[in-house]
């Protein structure tokens, strides 16, 4: 999981950054609208955290623009406005979420949470896809029920494959997202985390091998029917949301 928090004010988007590197969340911050807007044009991020005051343009400018080119990024307004039309104006300008000052780091924790199972089309903080479950809340992921041990670093590749389903990661995605443009290894890292994901995930599964590789482009995640049509004779036994 990726955010970005556009925030004037230090020490609150340094709490915000602390709160989301303890969920093991990659967090920036932009302490302006303009850089806010550049980093949301050249990286891939899955919540911006939007602040309304800041120093170069107003967070409903900023707004407008993110959804001019980023239609679907979930944004979290945080104002000390608390006034019903400061609110929907921000809805109306395509706002998820408003969130007033002064918040507790649990109460934005648990929005982001449900916006992170929303943005899945889940309504639960378990996602599934066939036999393979990601617990988000927790991290934790099974096969059949039964626990797959993972690294951080495998699981948040894990959960970045699941939360984006359908689509193709590439490995600077992968990349971007483990390290968060620090001290960022040469680009073959991602195919070892992939290679020793893979191992764990047959090792539980009896040999299925859940990623699929899309040559030159990256990695996605498979749904339950490509794996059927690979393994015809397993039996898939739909594992029951907690
Ligand atoms: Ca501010």
């Amino acid at each position: 999981m990726r955010l970005l928090v556009i925030e004037d004010e230090n020490l609150i988007a340094e709490g915000i950054k602390l709160a989301c590197i303890a969920e093991g969340f990659v967090c920036q911050i932009a302490e302006n609208g303009n850089d806010g807007l550049e980093m949301i044009h050249f990286y891939d991020y899955d919540i911006i955290i939007l602040d309304l005051l800041l120093p170069d343009m107003s967070g409903h400018e900023i707004l407008a623009k993110i959804r001019m080119f980023k239609r679907n990024i979930p944004v979290i307004v945080l104002s000390g406005l608390n006034s019903t039309e400061e609110k929907i104006k921000c809805f109306s300008n395509g706002a998820d979420d408003y969130l007033t000052k002064p918040f507790s780091r649990n109460e934005l924790l648990a929005r982001i949470y449900a916006i992170m199972r929303r943005a899945s089309g889940h309504y639960s903080s378990i996602l599934e896809i066939g036999t393979l479950a990601i617990d988000f809340n927790n991290k934790i992921v099974t096969i059949y029920g039964q626990e797959v041990q993972l690294t951080n670093k495998e699981y948040t590749i894990l959960e970045l494959l699941m939360f984006r389903r359908g689509s193709i990661i590439s490995k600077e995605t992968f990349l971007n997202h483990i390290y968060g443009g620090m001290d960022e290894p040469d680009l073959k890292i991602v195919d070892v985390f992939i290679c020793k994901l893979r191992k764990k995930m047959a090792k539980v599964s009896g040999g299925i091998n859940f990623i699929k590789t899309i040559w030159g482009r990256g990695y996605s995640v498979k749904e339950q029917e490509e794996i059927e049509q690979e393994h015809p004779s397993f039996k898939f036994n739909r594992l029951k949301a907690g």
